[in-house]
């Protein structure tokens, strides 16, 4: 069987909260369960977006919650020149062109199409492949793309999407220099040999691109596991953006126990009081997703945590 190897990969925009705990676990129960690797890769790719500190805290938020990690943890910020050299590559291969297009311009262009907002891009500077003399963000052309182009998704089944008609040739490196979270992902990747992808759902949407992306650039496409939304007692999804508390390192097990059983596994209440290195040992052994087929929302599951 192909090795397997696994990741978590948090931005750090923020500390680590209930639902992305619960995505750090479960990709690191499939890991463990098939006797695979666990890495975890910082994707400090967007400066303005970030927080100092955080990238140390969900580090060390990961280590007292006994997620182990195995070998170094990669930083994003790190690796410019890999994405710099497939940017090159792309742009070499008339697969990528510069666009010059303004925010108004497009945004003009979508009214005077009726598209509503975001509007897929009229294709404007397909043809330009030199850097012209303006500030320009680089995107992929995908005229070319298969349609619809899809995964066959662990959880969440088969997910297609027809490129052309609901994407648009997409930025992977934009005006501010910034490159897209697409492309240094499928780079990352392929490039830690990860063969299977566990993330949250909102990632689905984007699995398309990148999967096109894996055939330009030739990289093996993994295997995927899209979990489903974590939600409060009131509905809300769990994220930064709806403030989410940052959860505690003082009760870890607690936590941890509740993690488990609202991914759907059923531990016993006995566990509630042992060390998250046991919590985790009898997850990995008990790790069944099954529960997680076919759903986008679960909610969190209260014990003493007030998510
Ligand atoms: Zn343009």
């Amino acid at each position: 069987m192909q090795n397997y190897i696994g990741r978590f990969a948090p931005s750090p925009t923020g500390p680590l909260h209930f639902g992305s705990l619960l995505t750090a676990v479960a990709s690191y129960l499939d890991a463990k369960h098939n006797s695979g690797t666990w890495l975890v890769r910082m994707d400090d790719l967007d400066p303005p977006r970030e927080i100092p500190g955080a990238a140390d805290s969900i580090l060390s938020t990961l280590d007292a919650y006994g997620l182990h990690w195995d070998g170094k943890v990669v930083y994003q910020s790190q690796r410019h020149d890999l994405y710099e050299a497939a940017v090159h590559l792309l742009l070499t291969n008339k697969q990528a062109f510069y666009c010059t297009c303004s925010r108004k311009q497009l945004a003009e262009h979508a009214h005077q199409q009726g598209q509503q907002t975001p509007p897929t891009y009229p294709g404007t500077c397909r043809e330009q492949h030199s850097p012209p003399n303006m500030p320009s963000s680089i995107r992929l052309a995908v005229e070319d793309a298969q349609h619809p182009i899809g995964i066959n998704d662990q959880l969440q089944g088969r997910f297609c999407q027809n490129l052309i008609t609901d994407v648009g040739d997409f930025i992977i490196k934009r005006k501010d220099l910034l490159y897209a979270y697409h492309l240094a992902a499928v780079i990352d990747d392929h490039w830690q040999k990860i063969s299977h992808i566990v993330r949250g759902i909102d990632l689905l949407d984007s699995t398309p691109r990148q999967c096109y992306l894996q055939q330009l650039l030739g990289f093996k496409e993994p295997h995927y596991a899209h979990l489903p939304v974590v939600v409060n007692n009131q509905g809300q999804k769990l994220s930064k953006q709806t403030f989410a508390q940052a959860i505690e390192t003082t009760q870890c097990s607690l936590v941890l126990w509740s993690a488990i059983s609202t991914l759907g596994l059923k531990p016993p209440t006995s566990l509630q009081h042992e060390p998250p290195e046991a919590i985790l040992k009898w997850g990995t052994l008990a790790w069944n997703p099954k529960a997680l087929i076919n759903v986008t929302r679960i909610n969190a599951t209260q014990l003493t945590i007030d998510v």
